[in-house]
This record gives C-alpha cells, sequence and structure tokens, in this order.
C-alpha cells in the first residue's frame, strides 16, 4: 500500500525537498501550502507527476483531506527573522492554531504526525552546546517572541496529543539549515551573504560578527527527518550540523568561496540575537544512528551556484 503523506508548506524551502525526498521513497505526497512565504517555482517540478498534489490552502483554517492519511509533516510557518517580524500574527497563528487543525486531523486519521520546531526554542542560549534537556532562555516578549513562542507552544501541543490521545508524534528540532531553494531576499545570513558576495556589494554582518552558527546542508536534514519518522522517538530530536563558526568568519569564507571584491560592512545587531547557537547530536546519534555528511565548503558550493543562476550571473 502506497503511503499518503500531508506536507503543510510543502512549496516552502525544506517543506520542497521534503516532497522530493518523500516522492523519491514511494510516498504520495500532498503539498499544502498558502504560499505566504513559500513558492511555486519550488514545486513547479513535481506538478504532473501521478503521485504529487498540490493544495493552495491556509492551515490555520479547518483542514479537510479526502482518503486515508499515514503521515502529516508540519513545516508550515514563516522561518526567517526578517520573515517572522514581517507577519508576526501569521507565526502566531500558524505554530499554534495550524498546529492544532494538523493535530485534529492527524487523529482523526491515526496519522503520525511530525512537528518541525526549531532550535530557537532556547532562544539566546546559556547552554552550549545546546542539548535536548535544556529548557532554553527565551524572552516572551521580544521581537523573535512570535516564532519562539509559537514553536514552544506547538511542543506543548503535541506532547499533549501523544499523552492524552497516544497520537504517534515526533518532534525534529531544526537548527540552521541552507541550501538552493532558500529565497534570495529572506533576510537570513546565508542568502543574504551570497547574493552580495555574488555581487560584489559590501557584506552586512551584524554586531561584532562574534556572535556563532552552525549550518546544515538539507540533504543532511532531510535524511535526519526520515529517520526520526521511522523511529520510534516522540521526545524532540535535535537535527543540524556541529560545526560552529562566527558570522565574521562566515563573511570572509563566502567571500573567498566567491573570488569576491566585496568588503565588510558592520551594521547594528538585532535585538535578541543569540550570541551562540550548535546542537548537541548525541541524541540523534544514538537513537537514530544519523549524523550530518556534507561539510560546509562543500554545500556552500552547490548552494553558491544555484543562487548565481538565480541571480543570472
Ligand atoms: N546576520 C548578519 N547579516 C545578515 C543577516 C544575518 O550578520 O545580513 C547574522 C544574524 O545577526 C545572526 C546570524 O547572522 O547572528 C544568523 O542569522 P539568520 O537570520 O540567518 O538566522 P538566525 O540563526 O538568527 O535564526
Amino acid at each position: 500500500m502506497t503511503k499518503r503523506t500531508l506536507i503543510s508548506g510543502g512549496a516552502g524551502f525544506i517543506g520542497s525537498h521534503l516532497c522530493d525526498f518523500l516522492l523519491e521513497k514511494g510516498h504520495h505526497v500532498i503539498c499544502m501550502d498558502n504560499l505566504l512565504t513559500g513558492s511555486m517555482e519550488n514545486i513547479q517540478h513535481l506538478l504532473g507527476h501521478k503521485n504529487f498534489e498540490f493544495i493552495h490552502y491556509d492551515i490555520t483554517h479547518y483542514v479537510y483531506v479526502q482518503g486515508k492519511l499515514d503521515y502529516i509533516l508540519h513545516f508550515a510557518s514563516p522561518a526567517s527573522p526578517v520573515d517572522y517580524l514581517k507577519y508576526p500574527i501569521q507565526t502566531l497563528k500558524v505554530g499554534s492554531i495550524g498546529t492544532q487543525n494538523l493535530l485534529g486531523l492527524a487523529k482523526q486519521k491515526n496519522a503520525t504526525f511530525l512537528l518541525a520546531s526549531t532550535s530557537e526554542v532556547y532562544g539566546d542560549p546559556e547552554q552550549h552546546p545546546q542539548s535536548e534537556s535544556y529548557f532554553g532562555n527565551v524572552n516572551p516578549i521580544g521581537p523573535r517572541s512570535v516564532y519562539d513562542e509559537a514553536k514552544r507552544f506547538a511542543e506543548a501541543l503535541v506532547m499533549a496529543y501523544h499523552r492524552h490521545h497516544q497520537l504517534n508524534t515526533r518532534i525534529v528540532r531544526i537548527f540552521n539549515t541552507y541550501g538552493p531553494r532558500m529565497r534570495i531576499g529572506d533576510g537570513r545570513v546565508m542568502p543574504a551573504f551570497i547574493s552580495q558576495a555574488l555581487q560584489d556589494q559590501p557584506i552586512t554582518v551584524f554586531g561584532d560578527g562574534s556572535q556563532t552558527r552552525s549550518f546544515c546542508y538539507v540533504s543532511d536534514l532531510v535524511e535526519g527527518i526520515y529517520q526520526l519518522l521511522n523511529s520510534n522517538v516522540h521526545t524532540p530530536v535535535n537535527l543540524g550540523n556541529d560545526k560552529e563558526i562566527t558570522i565574521l568568519d562566515f563573511a570572509k569564507e563566502v567571500i573567498s568561496l566567491t573570488n569576491s571584491r566585496s568588503t565588510i560592512e558592520f551594521h547594528p545587531l538585532p535585538q535578541d540575537d543569540p550570541k551562540i547557537r550548535k546542537p548537541d547530536l548525541t541524541k540523534a546519534k544514538k537513537l537514530l544512528h544519523w549524523e550530518p555528511k556534507v561539510s560546509r565548503k562543500e554545500g556552500l558550493v552547490k548552494t553558491i551556484r544555484y543562487f548565481q543562476e538565480k541571480l543570472k550571473l
């Protein structure tokens, strides 16, 4: 029997890679997206595939899907800081009401439910690296709270459905992920620096650039999500890459890999910008037998090529 899988946010960056991956695995994929930050371009190549359906829909309204569903993967949400500052109410609604609607659907269909959560649940962390047992340091009314608190609420809701209704659930806490199909203007550091470097424009480093991030290539992430889906782990699992770099060193790396003439320009650090971030991957390695394989250089070369084509350079 073919597995039928609903992916909310399926036209987004990670969602569309999941559509590709699960179609390859033989699933029938129903991609649902309201295209707020997702794009038809990301799934254009799948339209017409016999196992693929696209439904243009906002999951903050009651969700109806005909037929059986084996899996629901909830990836709908603005996810870049610039996007969720632009759409604060939608971000809160999709993380709360949207999650509730899809959990109700999962219960009705007896489907396995997977929530795309985030390293942002750890806020500006006081523990390094961040392990799943850390409760986080989130400002509940800061500019990032619309995303952080929505995801924290979503995790609570998923665990309640698991404990109260015995729903089969998974929670993945996704750390910074990059690759083709990121939107050039989404404001995140990876598309910003690459597009600036490719056009010899100044690289906009926020603060003094001493803050750190750890970047995971999208194919590694998708593999990890699939392993999690096929596991029996109901508690949150971190997925990402644990090679940490400062934003200033990252700017220099992008300049060098693109042979750019860009200079570095310092801008004010946004409020509540996490100073450090690196996943503790012990749990994923032990329970999912997964670890990231793609080096930053390898992933960056592929991503730079994608942006070159997008910018028609
Ligand atoms: N950043 C930067 N210049 C930019 C965009 C981002 O220096 O043009 C910094 C940002 O302040 C943060 C890091 O890069 O410290 C990663 O930011 P991003 O928006 O990619 O996502 P975050 O990891 O903060 O969720």
